[in-house]
């Protein structure tokens, strides 16, 4: 018997709906569990548990939220090792990889535990003499929230500490493709001692009840992380019930790489930001946006640095790149591979799939060449481990290319030039601009967020976060 996922509805494990097949992408054999798809009505149950339960989660003293959160941060750190591995058999993520996440999940509780104690409001002299003014935040409500697979916990952490930490109640709709992670962040989170009701959870299909959370009347505010077309839909059904929207979506982030960069520095930055997480990263470096004169050095390393990669079973120790998330993804970047080179790219290395002890969706990192930024490899998301690289003459050619796309969410630059650099960070179009790191990896106390198609609304993340899960009140105090 495999474990069933269950719905969190008002304190209650539910499990109602149809079974689905959780299955490992390492191995297709491996059937991690079953879970209990959520019905539309299940979704309204755990609206209207919310609902009920926000009033007193609101009026709950910050000591209690505080431990709540605590609870949660410091059990999730303390299991690491333990979450991390499931998130690797069911995502494909490294076991490395797997543990960092779930460890900065904890970090995200733990930040957020904190910040409860720092609800301070704001005192202003009013205009008419006589009247005192006071400027306070009130939670929002009922916050949706709704996750997408290739951070199952991380991303989940990062919008339900600061929604419980600012007192809203939480329904939480994660991706049905890691339902495994989400049932165990589900678990440790009703063992918090937070009031019957102020989180659940509803595990099932965008369509229906993705879509049943967010067009709901009942929801305050949907808080949406994963592509832009889905991200799109969700705007739509909450603006209808004037609900407040936070989306955090897809991008396709340059990497610059500049004549006077340490070239050891750079290969190694573009390994990592191009194929860890097989590539599967909203802030991956999809192109790499390379000066004319270091460019046939820099491709020749990347390749031999690419070829060097071990792909294999995420719960193998050495497996340094793990499988594709599903088989639908697999195809999906086998059919950009098709499409860059019927583009007139050329694939330098790697798109292979790989055929090891275990069926799983093994496909080698990819690297294209030949490419210009007109291109549909170079202009759409793939979220696979496949990146181009495209020539430029110079900074301001490399910059122009950068910035033109549809999308902003991280940027980078290769470069030991300061004024380069600072030159770089001012206009970048990006939410978030890296000096000589890789563009994936943030740190969990300030703002993350981009520009243009790949963000909308207030910044997740750090004390910023306030500005989504808190609503501002102007109060006039006259004698
Ligand atoms: P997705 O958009 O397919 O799904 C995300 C979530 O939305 C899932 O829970 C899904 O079930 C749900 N959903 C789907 N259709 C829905 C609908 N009509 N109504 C309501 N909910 C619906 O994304 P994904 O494939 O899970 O994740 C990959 C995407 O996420 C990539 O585009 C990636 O860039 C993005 N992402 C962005 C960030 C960021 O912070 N910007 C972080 C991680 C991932």
């Amino acid at each position: 018997m495999t474990e069933t996922y269950r719905n969190l509805i008002d304190g209650e494990w539910t499990a109602s709906g149809e079974l689905v097949a959780n299955i490992n992408p390492s191995d297709h054999s491996d059937i991690i569990g079953h879970y209990s798809a959520a019905k539309v009505d299940d979704v309204e149950q755990a609206i209207a548990a919310a609902r009920r339960a926000g009033p007193a989660w609101a009026e709950t003293g910050l000591e209690q939220r505080k431990a709540a959160l605590d609870f949660i941060g410091d059990e999730l750190i303390a299991r690491s090792e333990e979450i991390g591995r499931v998130i690797a058999r069911e995502e494909g993520k490294t076991i490395a990889e797997g543990k960092g996440e779930v460890f900065r999940s904890g970090q995200f509780f733990q930040y957020y535990a904190a910040e409860c104690l720092r609800q301070i409001g704001e005192q202003a002299a009013s205009v008419r003499p006589g009247v005192d003014v006071e400027i306070t935040r009130e939670p929002v409500g009922v916050v949706g929230v709704i996750t997408p697979w290739n951070f199952p916990v991380a991303v989940a952490a990062w919008k339900i500490a600061p929604a419980l930490a600012f007192g809203n109640s939480v329904v939480l709709k994660p991706s049905e493709t890691t339902p495994a992670s989400a049932a165990i962040l589900a678990d440790i989170v009703h063992r918090s001692g937070l009031p019957s009701g102020t989180f659940n959870m509803v595990i099932g299909e965008g369509h229906n009840v993705g879509n049943a959370l967010a067009s709901s009347p009942g929801i305050d505010a949907v808080t949406f992380t994963g592509s832009v077309a889905v991200g799109r839909e969700i705007a739509q059904s909450a603006i209808a019930n004037m609900a407040r929207i936070q989306l955090e979506m897809g991008s396709k982030n340059a990497l610059v790489v500049l004549n006077d960069a340490d070239m050891d520095l750079a290969v190694q930055c573009a390994i990592g930001g191009a194929f860890f997480g097989t590539g599967q990263k909203c802030t991956a470096s999809s192109r790499l946006v390379v000066e004319e004169q270091v460019h046939d050095e820099f491709v020749e390393r990347m390749i031999a640095a690419a070829e060097a990669l071990v792909v294999g079973h995420a719960l193998d120790e050495a497996t340094q790149i793990g499988p594709v998330v599903s088989e639908r993804q697999l195809q999906q970047n086998l059919d950009y591979l098709e499409l860059g080179k019927s583009e007139g790219g050329e694939v330098a290395t790697g798109g292979e799939l790989l055929e090891l002890a275990t069926k799983g969706n093994f496909m080698r990192p990819a690297i294209f060449t030949s490419t210009d930024n007109s291109m549909r490899i170079n202009r759409e998301e793939i979220f696979g481990p496949i990146t181009s690289v495209i020539k430029v003459a110079d900074y301001d050619e490399a910059l122009a290319v950068s910035n033109d796309t549809d999308f902003g969410l991280t940027s980078g630059i290769m470069t030991n030039s300061l004024s380069r650099a600072r030159h770089f960070k001012r206009h970048s179009q990006s939410g978030c601009v890296m000096v000589n790191l890789p563009t994936a990896g943030t740190d969990y106390h300030v703002p993350f967020g981009g520009r243009k198609a790949s963000s909308y609304g207030p910044r997740e993340q750090g004390t910023y976060a306030k500005d989504f899960y808190t609503i501002v009140k102007t109060s006039y105090i006259g004698g």
